[in-house]
């Protein structure tokens, strides 16, 4: 663990990519936990009470401050989770420590929606909302037009290079989106209306988080964004901190948000520094965007609903892939701390993710590298908002929402 980060992001982050091995307390739990994308599969070594080599586990640990910390199953981390004890509560545990290192730790629960189906019988998990920890995210038209754009060689496509979820599926025909067309079925919007009116009565939803695929015409992806906006604006109010997480737009189209208060703030991801390498990570969004007009509607945005209310989600890491040109880890930080310096001197906060590989498993010594590219990037970037007298402003993204970010950590740790 990195000792120079505070004590909170220092367990985030080794839980993060350490992970916690198997434990009664992670299958009592799903009684209740919002369950995880990926099954626990159990080491040969491990007593599997299920008998099929997998079971559920939830997604995301709290600790008793409230800070969210996404989960994976390692049947050889040194994490562990215990309980529940006499009163219910659970308990964190580290190998290496006597005691648990943190008590009244749990988990993030299933919405209560999870039961319950929208007046036309679709079961309200479906419908295209979700929350992690106090923030919904609704992604009801999740499918991007880069999935099926071509590059000029006419091999693969124009995703970001990164991306698995955007993918084209069956999710989409579910979820009433045509892949062409900014206008979604009538349906979707009706269920939307009823989960959120179930959302908000729920009580923990502070921030809402609208994202969706991109469309390869950013006008058309701002009309889509601008119908789903009405219905999160009518259905929430001003009880939550709405955030337009689509792609970049054109500033026309943003003062409309804007005249109609449809959203708060915004978050047009970059996810890299520089034009080249946006380029390279991101060839949709450079192709039908730009890298200026990126930068352009982001700096507008920042004018329009002042410089709290500006940001931008980078993927940390993804430069030192050799098919982005294989950065040092030193030169990566320093070209993040450049962006992060530009983009704050215009009012706009980024935010970084770590960049999970799909090797990861294979290269201990890559994810090495990652995760010392993600400890010392927080810790610079923390000195430099330090520096700037700026925090991430938590009605945008607080530590009980930010279940993959150091950030509201790093800012809360600070004196
Ligand atoms: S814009 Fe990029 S990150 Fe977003 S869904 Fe499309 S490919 Fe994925």
């Amino acid at each position: 663990m990195n000792p120079r980060l505070p004590e909170t992001p220092r367990i985030k982050v080794d839980l993060m990519f350490e992970g916690v091995r198997w434990t009664s307390a992670l299958g009592d739990a799903m009684r209740f936990a919002a369950p995880n994308f990926y099954p626990y599969r159990f080491g040969a070594e491990e007593h599997d009470p299920t008998g099929t080599g997998k079971s559920a586990m939830p997604y995301l640990l709290t600790l008793s401050d409230g800070t969210l910390i996404r989960l994976k199953g390692n049947p050889s981390s040194p994490w562990r989770v215990e309980g529940p004890d006499a009163r219910g509560g659970y308990s964190l545990w580290h190998d290496d420590c006597q005691d648990p290192l943190r008590r009244d730790v749990s988990f993030d629960p299933r919405p209560t929606w999870a039961e319950r189906v929208t007046t036309d019988g679709t079961p309200m998990g479906s419908v295209g909302v979700d929350f992690h920890g106090e923030m919904l995210v609704v992604n009801v038209a999740p499918a991007c037009q880069y999935f099926l754009a071509k590059p000029s060689s006419g091999k693969g496509n124009l995703k970001c290079t990164f991306c698995g979820y955007g993918r084209p599926d069956d999710r989409m025909t579910a979820l009433g989106q045509a892949i062409d067309a900014p206008r979604l079925a009538d349906f979707t919007y009706q269920r939307l209306r009823e989960a959120l009116r179930v959302a908000r009565d729920e009580g923990r939803m502070r921030h809402v988080y609208l994202v969706g695929g991109s469309m390869t015409d950013w006008r058309e992806e701002g009309e889509r964004f601008l119908d789903l906006a009405r219905v999160v604006r009518e259905e929430v109010g001003d009880s939550a901190y709405v955030a337009l997480g689509s792609g970049a737009l054109p500033t026309d189209q943003l003062e409309r948000f804007h005249a109609e208060g449809l959203v708060d703030g915004v978050c047009f991801n970059l996810e890299v520094w520089g034009r080249e390498l946006f380029g390279s990570v991101c060839p949709g969004k450079a192709r039908y965007v730009g890298w200026e007009r990126w930068l352009e509607s982001l700096y507008a945005a920042a004018r329009m609903w002042g410089p709290d209310h500006a940001f931008t989600a980078m993927v940390g890491g993804v430069e030192l892939e050799p098919e982005h040109g294989g950065w040092s880890v030193e030169a990566a930080i320093e070209n993040a701390i450049e962006g992060a310096r530009a983009l704050l001197s215009r009012g706009v906060t980024p935010v970084w993710s770590i960049y999970w590989p799909l090797w990861g498993a294979d290269h201990p010594e890559r994810l090495a590298e990652l995760r010392r590219y993600f400890e010392e990037l927080s810790l610079a970037y923390a000195e430099l908002r330090s520096e700037l007298g700026v925090r991430v402003n938590p009605d945008f993204l607080s530590h009980r929402s930010a279940y993959m970010q150091l950030e509201c950590d790093m800012d809360r740790a600070r004196p």
